[in-house]
């Protein structure tokens, strides 16, 4: 299969960028290209100019001290190798070594793929995306940022230059899912960020992929958690509320439809749980 005829162009600063975004009604940027280049093939996406950002550098992994920030061009290899908790574990679980290796987490989280793995995460870590465009800078709150099927806060014109993850004290974290056995992208991905104090929850956050359209918090679930002690019975429960949490954005396909979903949803809840506070 071949792509419509395209232009390319590489940038050498962010400002380069969001100029060709705006000179090109029909210009796409283009990271890792995993995701972009399958699109084209298929003719889902007929861009006009590809704006290459390799040259923009942008692939940081960086302890700040009170946070970590990630760079828009960073690798799922480089996470995996840098980072820690459920962002390195989900980032080490994506696709294969290849795709690992050119695929990058701002491409990830543009593209929005229900399927993709890091979205859960930065949504149960709190993350914050920092974006520039036309009209300047500013940051969006990862669980506002995914807002259906591959749509996201993004506008035509800007680009993501990185990711910012607060570190919280106390906190640990995991990411657990069940992935598709051909591509590895999540079947379902569940993501959890706690916080207990003998044997309680404090605290704590919760993220879902692949069982829905996009990235969502499950509210729910967590309000079972917090202020409870973490036992079977209380997990059991949160497994359920997860599931109520979910029901009005299930996805599926013949082979995982959206029931069998958003029962592993449950069960995959369980096992972050149980990471999460190992
Ligand atoms: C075989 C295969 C298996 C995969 N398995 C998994 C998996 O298990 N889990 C998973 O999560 N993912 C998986 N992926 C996806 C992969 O992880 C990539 O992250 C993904 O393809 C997008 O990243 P990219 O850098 O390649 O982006 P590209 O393909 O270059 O771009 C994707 C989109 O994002 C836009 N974009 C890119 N960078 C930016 C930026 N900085 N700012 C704004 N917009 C931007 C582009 O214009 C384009 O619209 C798989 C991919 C393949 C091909």
């Amino acid at each position: 299969m071949w792509p419509k005829s395209f232009d390319y162009i590489r940038v050498n600063s962010v400002e380069e960028a969001i100029t060709q975004l705006n000179k090109h009604e029909d210009a796409k940027l283009l990271a890792g290209g995993h995701s972009l280049l399958p699109a084209m093939k298929l003719r889902l996406a007929e861009p006009a100019l590809l704006v290459d950002i390799a040259p923009l550098g942008l692939t940081q992994v960086s302890d700040r001290g009170h946070g970590w920030s990630i760079g828009a061009m960073a690798t799922h290899a480089h996470i995996a190798a840098n980072a820690n908790g459920a962002l390195a574990q989900a980032a080490a679980g994506i696709g294969d070594q290849q795709v690992r290796n050119f695929g990058t987490i701002g491409g990830n989280i543009a593209h929005a793929d229900p399927a993709s793995d890091p979205p859960a995460v930065l949504v149960a870590l709190g993350a914050k995306i920092y974006i520039r465009g036309s009209g300047g800078e500013r940051n969006v709150a990862a669980e506002d940022f995914f807002i259906d099927l591959f749509t996201t806060d993004l506008l035509s014109d800007e680009i993501i230059t990185s990711i910012y993850i607060p570190r919280k004290e106390g906190h640990t974290n995991a990411y657990a899912k069940m992935a598709h056995p051909a591509s590895r992208y999540a079947l379902v991905g569940v993501a959890v960020d706690i916080c207990t104090q003998e044997g309680h929850c404090r605290e704590v956050r919760i993220g879902v992929t692949g069982a829905t359209t996009h990235a969502v918090r499950a509210s729910g679930a967590e309000a079972v958690l917090q202020g409870a002690e973490i036992n079977d019975g209380n997990i059991a429960q949160a497994c359920e509320a997860i599931q109520a949490d979910i029901a009005d954005q299930l996805l599926g396909d013949a082979a995982y439809p959206e029931d069998y979903r958003q029962a592993m949803a449950g069960v995959f809840l369980g096992r972050a749980i149980r990471a999460a506070t190992a």
